[in-house]
């Protein structure tokens, strides 16, 4: 997306009050796009705290800039470090480490906005202490809503705090419902939701050529620039999948009111049918400036930095059905949403482990769904209204499908099979 040019340094205009804002997963793409169209708005928000992983090299830049009160490093180590050249540095800046940094830098009196955009299910426990917080929740992060949307639309509930889509086509979708929709409600006048996708790298590749793919061929996506575990989901469209399920929890709608819609120019964000036949769309640039901006400013509308959508340019909009035969990882996706409970949990767990692995080169593209499929077909599902149930199913998942991947790989006269397909592991877990 970028480097980020600009700090905010502008005093607000009189009688606007200063949002505090919390990034969590600054360093990434989604964080980086949000630190940028803050820039742009100088006076309506201030960084409260930003958060990562283990690149404290990139946040120190960032703490510099931006000047929050609070950074947190998740690994201690690295976190000591930052802690090390900001005390150098003489910033006065706290620096925190771990789950209760992380929980603190979202619950702070100071703090109105949470950007929910670490990548995975490690981002649940800080989404849920910034809705328990009651603050307004961007939520990025789609893995938790996955695997417990019902717990976080509870704690929605419970809090009363709110929660504001930022996946592109949740938030086109947001957009299109009627004014005074709250996410996490049922919208009576709703009949379908379009789910529109690009089809990511692999559109028009066959199960022959899916054999040979790199991690760098999955993670170069011809319309979005995003964090690589995102892109090998779009390469496999397992993020569709994904989104299906986020959808339902999102718009309390059933699955089978999302319609899935191949849209290779990804310029139709998604749409919502109405039982009076009518289709309302949200249009615009792929870039994520434009839903991030929307979120932090709802119910007023800031600037972004996207250009204006060129129509001329774009010519045509095509839209066509998936092949779920070529992407089984829809399949499973749907099958989770579906059964329910902590199916989907299982299933999120799986790809984030065979995500990983195809990441390292431990297994091929095509074992990314076999992994899953078999883990899916052994973890028995349990009710999702229990936090510890849900992660109790989300350890279970991660450890059969790490030992169906390492028994395969120190097993090669062995092989295991998956459906009529051996599994290619390449290396050790
Ligand atoms: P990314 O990999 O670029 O960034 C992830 C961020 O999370 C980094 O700041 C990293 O330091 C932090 N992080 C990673 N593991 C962590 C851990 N265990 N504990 C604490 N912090 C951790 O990812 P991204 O592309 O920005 O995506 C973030 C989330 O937003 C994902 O859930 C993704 O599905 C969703 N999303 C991204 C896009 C996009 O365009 N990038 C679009 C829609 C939805
Ligand atoms: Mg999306």
């Amino acid at each position: 997306m970028g480097l980020v040019t600009a700090g905010i340094t502008r005093q607000p205009a009189a009688g606007i009050p200063v949002k505090g804002v919390t990034i969590l997963g600054a360093t990434g793409s989604i964080g980086v796009s949000t630190l940028e169209v803050l820039s742009r708005n100088p006076g309506q928000f201030r960084v409260v705290a930003l958060t990562a992983n283990t690149r404290a090299d990139r946040l120190l830049v960032q703490c510099r800039q931006f000047r929050p009160a609070c950074a947190v490093m998740r690994d201690s180590r690295a976190a000591q470090w930052l802690d090390d050249r900001i005390r150098k540095e003489g910033l006065p800046i706290k620096v925190l480490t771990g789950t209760e940094g992380l929980a603190e830098s979202v619950s702070r009196p100071d703090v109105d906005i949470v950007m929910s955009s670490i990548v995975g299910a490690a981002g649940l426990a800080p989404t849920l202490s910034a809705l328990t917080a009651g603050n307004r929740v961007l939520i990025a992060n789609k893995e938790p809503l996955v695997m417990s949307g019902r717990i976080i639309l509870d704690t929605l509930h419970a809090s009363g705090a709110e929660l504001i889509p930022i996946d592109s086509e949740h938030n086109a979708i947001f957009q299109c419902m009627p004014a005074g929709y709250q996410p996490g409600t049922s919208e009576p006048g709703v009949k379908r939701l379009l789910l529109t996708c690009s089809g990511g790298p692999f559109l028009r590749s066959s199960t022959e050529e899916f054999k040979h793919v790199t991690p760098e061929q999955a993670c170069n996506h011809p319309k979005w620039r995003m964090g690589r575990k995102i892109s090998v989901d779009s390469a496999t469209l397992m993020n569709k999948g994904l989104e299906l399920i986020e959808a339902c929890w999102l718009f309390s709608v059933k699955p089978d009111q999302v319609q899935i819609v191949i849209h290779p120019q990804s310029v139709v964000h998604s749409m919502v049918e109405y039982q009076d036949g009518s289709v309302l769309a949200q249009l615009g640039n792929p870039d994520m400036r434009t839903p991030i901006s929307h979120a932090l400013g709802w119910p007023e509308r800031i600037e972004s930095g996207v250009s204006s959508l060129d129509l001329f340019a774009i010519a045509r909009l095509d839209f066509e059905a998936p092949d779920f035969d070529r992407f089984p990882c829809l399949k499973l996706a749907t099958t989770a949403a579906h059964t329910g409970g902590t199916a989907p949990a299982i299933l999120n767990a799986s790809n984030e482990v065979a995500v990983q692995a195809f990441l390292d080169r431990r297994i091929g593209f095509l074992d990314i769904p076999r992994v899953v499929e078999y883990t899916m077909n052994r973890v028995p599902v349990n009710d999702d209204r229990e936090l510890e149930q849900v992660l109790d199913d989300d350890t279970r998942a991660r450890k059969v499908a790490i030992q169906f991947i390492r028994r395969d790989s120190v097993s090669h006269t062995q092989p295991l099979s998956f459906g009529n397909n051996e599994i290619h592991v390449t290396g050790n877990v």
